[in-house]
């Protein structure tokens, strides 16, 4: 019986391994084919485990087909682990035996408790005891049908803390297993982010910027953004408030592109923005769009109680990526419009070789 079990729980380990696999994304997948995947996958597995189990009386079987539905519940919610019992339950009652009703009725309680704890169970940052003590309540009411059995009792007080005991360390070995997984992918997740942001304003970073540039197609158009006399700010409000600006530059650039023209903090007080083969005219009407959204909005700065709404400016530089160039050409272009702005008077805009420059 020993070695039985062994390989059940050799089985729900792999398993569990094999599953934690297809996590990759953070924050967990929530769409329905993700969940149809899920459910599949723990219904598959409920089965796999069905097939070996442990024969403790004729007819009455133990093994730890509750560990993947009680997870698959706890994470995507009972009615998914309702669902991927199904295959499971059908299958035991194609066994026989007496132990058909009970093993029904305790999956039936166990859903009930996970159903009732749920809320309580956060899977990212349970500590060890805690989770020891979840497990122990979730699977509480595993095998008590058995007492509806003539012999019930006799073979309840023989069988109820080994299966509890069983299923305890199955579920701590597959939750750790998915855990450790999951905290792995939201690191990743965490550490990607970091390392392509700027943390002052929100926006991508220069390093994503150089690396974006490596994949510049001729047609994109590399626009440079500098706030106008920005020295003035520091100098007027102090360094803070120079930050708040840059923030408030970053969420404003943020929501006036559309997500796929990413942004930029180039430096300092410096942005630049990509905008991928933009139909000719429509450069000119982000860059119009950009510098008349910043003139216009008043932004914030200082604490709250005492905050002053600030008018400032920016100028802009674009410049088209062509077949012939390197992209650094085109980012230097770009740059020798935006001084060519700052020259002309600020709070404006100039395409490299294009038409004109705004009239402001
Ligand atoms: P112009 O209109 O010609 O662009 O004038 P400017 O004053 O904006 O330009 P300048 O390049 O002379 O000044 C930029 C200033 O930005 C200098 C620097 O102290 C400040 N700065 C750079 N990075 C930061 C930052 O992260 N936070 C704050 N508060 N200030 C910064
Ligand atoms: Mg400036
Ligand atoms: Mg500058």
């Amino acid at each position: 019986m020993l070695r039985t079990l062994l390989l059940n729980f050799s089985l729900l380990i792999t398993l569990a391994y094999l599953f934690s696999l297809t996590l990759r994304t953070w924050p967990l997948r929530q769409d329905l084919t993700f969940r149809a995947q899920a459910t599949l996958t723990a219904s598959l597995i409920a089965v796999v485990l069905l097939l070996q189990p442990a024969e403790v009386v004729p007819g009455v079987i133990i093994d730890m087909r509750p560990v993947p539905l009680v997870l698959l519940a706890l994470v995507y919610g009972v009615p998914a682990a309702v669902v991927a019992s199904v295959p499971m339950l059908l299958y035991r009652f194609a066994l026989g035996g007496p132990g058909v009703l009970p093993a029904f009725l305790s999956i039936a309680l166990i859903l009930l408790v996970t159903a009732a704890v749920r809320r309580h169970f956060d899977s990212e940052d349970l500590p060890w005891p805690h989770l020891a003590l979840l497990a122990l309540v979730l699977f509480s009411p595993n095998g008590l049908p058995i007492l509806l059995l003539p012999n019930g009792r006799e073979l309840l007080a023989q069988l109820y803390l080994p299966l509890l005991a069983l299923n305890v360390a199955g579920f701590l070995t597959a939750a750790v297993i998915l855990r450790d997984r999951l905290r792995l992918v939201r690191l990743n997740a965490l550490f990607q982010r970091q390392a392509q942001q700027d943390a002052l304003s929100g926006l991508l970073n220069r390093r994503q910027f150089e690396e974006d540039l490596l994949h510049l197609q001729p047609g994109d158009l590399v626009m440079m953004l500098d706030i106008d006399h920005f020295k003035r700010i520091n100098d007027t409000y102090g360094h803070a408030a120079g930050d708040q600006v840059i923030t408030a530059i970053g969420q404003l650039l943020r929501s006036t592109l559309r997500a796929s023209d990413p942004a930029y903090r180039y430096g300092g007080e410096e942005f630049a923005v990509i905008l991928h083969a933009p139909q000719s005219g429509s450069s000119e009407m982000i860059a119009e769009r950009l510098r008349s959204q910043i003139a216009q909005t008043p932004l914030l700065v200082g604490d709250e109680d005492s905050a002053v709404p600030l008018h400032i400016t920016a100028s802009l530089g674009g410049a088209r990526h062509t077949a012939s160039a390197e992209a650094q050409r085109t980012v230097a272009l770009a740059d020798q419009a935006l001084y060519q702005a700052k020259q002309e008077g600020r709070n404006r805009w100039v395409i490299h070789r294009e038409i004109s420059s705004s009239q402001i």
